[in-house]
Parts: structure tokens; C-alpha cells; sequence
């Protein structure tokens, strides 16, 4: 029995983790974390016997006490609580399917403590990849891959140990917005953006896919993960969302990996490596497929690629800055507060007003993220 923990096990990762569980038998799930939805997590606790949970606000973790009086499970909440299920002794994996940069403390303290991670949550490894990569390395733990590009990319990489990897070729669908210009985009509505044409995933990430905002974090995430320049990242408009990424090696030949959307084979891949097991659902049909199409992104219209590109490079304080204002932008957006192209505009002038500060610590990031909400929130 492989035994896991997950922080975020109610979101779309998560409980799509929780489906990969529940088809193969052989795993235990030992911890798992949610941020508000009780009723969810007590359904899981009942299902997966976890002996530890993790609430966010202590009100609600009161509540979930009394739901769960009758199980052997403790019930525990805040940061403190979601290191204790990072941490948790019997765990060997850490699945970080919580979203956002909240993610970096328990995801450190779980590497400090042996754990393999199943990184999903990149928004810490976009922020903190510099203090990750290396710490992973001293622990010898693996951090393996479920966003599907970079699972992509992992799996792309199988058997070609020692070879130089000359260009990553990160594909995107192009989002719901795909073709448009900024002003086509002056009134986008949330429900507008929330239709994403291939994947179904949490509100933030779908509204990160249509700014591209996602991809520029995940051109961060894999110049962590795989070790090489942004520069030698391409990202490819492949709007099918069949071919999931692909690497170019040094004598040109490029390999891939395809399949049909769905997040539970990265999820998969990254539980069980490096072995593969079935997994139902649909296969590619290459008869009926007939053709798959290619093209550039349009930075001039989602610049934020662009941004995602200058603060990867520059790496320090920046990519923070990018992220946080991001984070803070797309909430604010979900809640109708500011319109669809503030999200972008917000995101330059953090960018733009920050001091970058290279190789910074935990409390520097954090305290860049602070700093870049009281901006936000100082507006006009
Ligand atoms: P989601 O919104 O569906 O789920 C997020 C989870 O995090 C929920 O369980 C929520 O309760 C939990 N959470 C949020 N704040 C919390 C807090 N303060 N304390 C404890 N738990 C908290 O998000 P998602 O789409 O599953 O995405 C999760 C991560 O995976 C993100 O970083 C995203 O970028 C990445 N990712 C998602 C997909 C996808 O298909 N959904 C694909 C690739 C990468
Ligand atoms: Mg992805």
C-alpha cells in the first residue's frame, strides 16, 4: 500500500486524485485538506478513513468535529494545519492540489520532512522554485509533475537521462478568448471566461487559462522543474489539447506525449512512477482525429505571457509579484469587483513598481506577496 496525503482533496485536482484512488485499491489515503467545503470533506473522510483533516477557519473545523465524532479522525485547521498533513509521518507522497501560493509553506514543510511531492499547486513553484529544486535535491525527495504539460514534458523525458534538452515545447489551448483582440475583450463577463473549450478545472486556474496568465506560469514552473532557461521554452497554440507538450532534443528529434484531456493520467503517471497502470476512459482515435492545428500566441493581446517571460528571466522577487498580483486580480474579478483586462493591467503595474530582490527567503516572498496586495488594494 502507497499511502498519500493531499492538500486540497475537495477541488477539482483533488478529488480527481481521490478517483484515481478509489479505481486501483492500493493506496491509503492517511491526510487530507480542504478549505471550507465541510460537507464534501466529511463524504471523503467517510469514504477514505484519513487519520488526520485539515480545515482552513477553526469555525468550521469545530463543525466538521461534531460531523465526524463517530470516526477515528482528528480534525485540525489553519497553516499549522495543513503542515500537520504535509508533514504527517506515514505519508510518502504529498499530492499539492490546493491552489495558490498558500501552498509554499506546507509544500516546504512536507520536502524538509522526506515526501515525495505531486506538484499540481505551481503557483509555489513559480515563487519559490529557487528554494524548492535545491531542497528537494539535499532531501532526496522527487517532486513529479501533474500539471498535464509538465507531466508531458516528464514523461517526454523517460529514458533520455544525460541527453541535453535544446527547446521545451509547452502547448496551450489558447483559452475561450483564442483569436481575440483587446477590445474584444473590454466586457467579458466571469461566466464568459469560467467556458473553457477542453478542460474542466477549478475557477481560478479556467480564468488563468483565457488571460494566459496559466501559461506564464507554467513556462516558470518548467524552467524549475526541468532545469533550463525560459528562453528555451516555446509556447505552441495546439487547440485541441491533444498533444500535451513536447521536448526538442539536440538532434532535432522532438518527442511527445499525446492523449485525450483528462487530468486523471498525469495524476496517475505522478502516483505510481514510474510505472503506468490502465485508466479508463476514451483513447485517441487517429481515423476519426483527422487534424491537429498549431500557432503562435498573440502577446500583444495576452501581454501577460510576455510578463510571465520577463519575470522568469529575472527570477529574485518578480515572478512572486507576478503571481500574488495575479491571485489577487482573478478574486477580485470572480467577485465582479473589477473588469476582465484590469486583471492584466494590474498585474504590469505591480510588476512595473517593484524593487526585484534576487535569491529571496520564505519571509521575502512572503513578504512580497503582502506588499503587492496592499498596492491592489491602494488603487485609485
Ligand atoms: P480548485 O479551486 O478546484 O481546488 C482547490 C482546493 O484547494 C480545494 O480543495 C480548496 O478547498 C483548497 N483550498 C483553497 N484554499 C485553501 C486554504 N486556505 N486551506 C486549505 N485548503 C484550501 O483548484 P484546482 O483546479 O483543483 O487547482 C489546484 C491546483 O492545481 C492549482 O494550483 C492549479 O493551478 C493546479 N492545476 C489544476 C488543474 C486542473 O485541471 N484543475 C490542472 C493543472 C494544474
Ligand atoms: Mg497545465
Amino acid at each position: 500500500m502507497k499511502k498519500i496525503a493531499i492538500l486540497g482533496s475537495t477541488g477539482s485536482i483533488g478529488t480527481q486524485t481521490l478517483e484515481v484512488v478509489r479505481e486501483n485499491q492500493d493506496i491509503e489515503v492517511c491526510a487530507l485538506a480542504a478549505g471550507s467545503n465541510i460537507a464534501r470533506l466529511e463524504q471523503q473522510i467517510r469514504e477514505f478513513r484519513p487519520r488526520l483533516a485539515a480545515v482552513w477557519s477553526e469555525e468550521k473545523a469545530r463543525e466538521l468535529r461534531i460531523r465526524t465524532a463517530d470516526l477515528p479522525v482528528e480534525i485540525v485547521s489553519g497553516m499549522e494545519g495543513l503542515i500537520q498533513v504535509a508533514v504527517l509521518e506515514e505519508a510518502e507522497i504529498l499530492v499539492t492540489a490546493i491552489v495558490g501560493m498558500i501552498g509554499l509553506r506546507p509544500t516546504i514543510a512536507a520536502i524538509k520532512a522526506g515526501k515525495d511531492i505531486a506538484l499540481a499547486n505551481k503557483e509555489t513553484m513559480v515563487t519559490a522554485g529557487h528554494i524548492i529544486m535545491p531542497l528537494a535535491k539535499e532531501h532526496k525527495v522527487s517532486i513529479l509533475p501533474v500539471d498535464s504539460e509538465h507531466s508531458a514534458i516528464f514523461q517526454s523525458l523517460q529514458g533520455n537521462e544525460g541527453n541535453k534538452i535544446q527547446k521545451i515545447l509547452l502547448t496551450a489551448s489558447g483559452g475561450p478568448f483564442r483569436g481575440k483582440k483587446q477590445e474584444d475583450l473590454l466586457n467579458v463577463t466571469v461566466e464568459d471566461a469560467l467556458r473553457h473549450p477542453n478542460w474542466s478545472m477549478g475557477r481560478k486556474i479556467t480564468i488563468d487559462s483565457s488571460t494566459l496568465v496559466n501559461k506564464g506560469l507554467e513556462v516558470i514552473e518548467a524552467k524549475w522543474l526541468f532545469g533550463v532557461d525560459v528562453d528555451q521554452i516555446q509556447v505552441v497554440i495546439q487547440p485541441q489539447s491533444v498533444i500535451h507538450s513536447m521536448v526538442e532534443y539536440e538532434d532535432g528529434a522532438v518527442m511527445a506525449q499525446l492523449g485525450t484531456p483528462d487530468m486523471k493520467l498525469p495524476i496517475q503517471y505522478a502516483l505510481y512512477y514510474p510505472d503506468r497502470r490502465y485508466l479508463p476512459g476514451e483513447r485517441l482515435d487517429f481515423w476519426t482525429l483527422s487534424h491537429l492545428d498549431f500557432g503562435k500566441p498573440d502577446l500583444d493581446t495576452f501581454y501577460c505571457l510576455a510578463l510571465a517571460y520577463e519575470a522568469g528571466r529575472a527570477g529574485g522577487t518578480l515572478p512572486t509579484v507576478f503571481n500574488a498580483a495575479n491571485e489577487l486580480a482573478v478574486k477580485k474579478f470572480l467577485l465582479k469587483e473589477i473588469k476582465y483586462l484590469e486583471i492584466m493591467e494590474i498585474i504590469e503595474d505591480c510588476m512595473r513598481a517593484h524593487k526585484n530582490r534576487p535569491n529571496p527567503s520564505l519571509e521575502e516572498i512572503l513578504e512580497a506577496e503582502a506588499a503587492t496586495y496592499e498596492r491592489i488594494e491602494s488603487r485609485r
